[in-house]
């Protein structure tokens, strides 16, 4: 599609014939001006969508958040990356087609990220269940994005431990070795976290029996209203 050789322009890619593209009509040099004005545009667009999608982790917390960020941060950088290398190329005149083509297929992924959330949460309307576990670790990081874990014993099939993602509030509140019940909207097939609540407040099964980690069944419990 993009053979190496043709001189291409910056702005629409039609192969150069002449010193002024056919097909919009401007010079190599207001053709590379064009790109990168373009370029700062989406650059910007790009990284509001990683805002939505670190917005949407707080307000709908997936229970595999950190899975989650780790992925949109690898699309980020790498998306930040092919924008200053189109940038480079268009500067010095050099072939940026690939490149550009590149960022704009990674430009709407943290949106499609962010759209998944919430249409996972809003679309959701099975009940909230409820997990009797523990506390057996905690972790927090106050970097540009505050993150606070309780790391608990897993209810799920194969897994030791999980990572729920909590508000300041619930951080603050509960230690290492106390027992917990975790509240975790099903979703549309990615859980995510309506909130943490001690294991006594709730009439359920008794705490006492820590490990390993019980489920119950559905029960109506609150949308999550303190999210961090
Ligand atoms: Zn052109």
């Amino acid at each position: 599609m993009f053979r190496s050789g043709a001189q291409r322009c910056l702005n629409c890619d039609a192969v150069l014939t002449g010193p002024v593209c056919e097909s919009c009509e401007l010079t190599p040099q207001a053709a590379s001006l064009v790109l990168r004005r373009k370029l700062v545009l989406r650059t910007g667009l790009f990284l509001l969508g990683s805002l939505a999608f670190v917005a949407a982790t707080y307000r709908y917390p997936p229970l595999d958040v950190d899975g989650m960020l780790v992925f949109c941060g690898v699309v980020f950088f790498v998306g930040l990356g092919l924008a200053i290398w189109v940038e480079r190329g268009a500067i010095r005149g050099s072939q940026v087609a690939i490149r550009k083509r590149l960022f704009l297929a990674l430009l709407p992924v943290p949106w499609l990220l962010a759209g998944l959330l919430v249409v996972n949460a809003k679309l959701d309307d099975a009940k909230v269940r409820e997990h009797y576990t523990r506390v057996v670790g905690k972790f927090s990081m106050s970097a540009i994005v505050p993150t606070r874990r309780l790391v608990v014993v897993s209810w799920r099939a194969g897994r030791r431990f999980e990572r729920v993602p909590v508000s300041q509030s619930e951080y603050a509140q509960f230690r290492v070795g106390q027992e917990v019940v975790v509240e975790i909207h099903p979703g549309l097939g990615i859980p995510w976290v309506a909130g943490v609540v001690p294991a006594n407040n709730l009439s359920g099964p008794t705490a006492g029996d820590p490990s390993p980690a019980r489920s119950q069944g559905w029960s109506p419990r609150r949308p999550r209203s303190d999210a961090p």
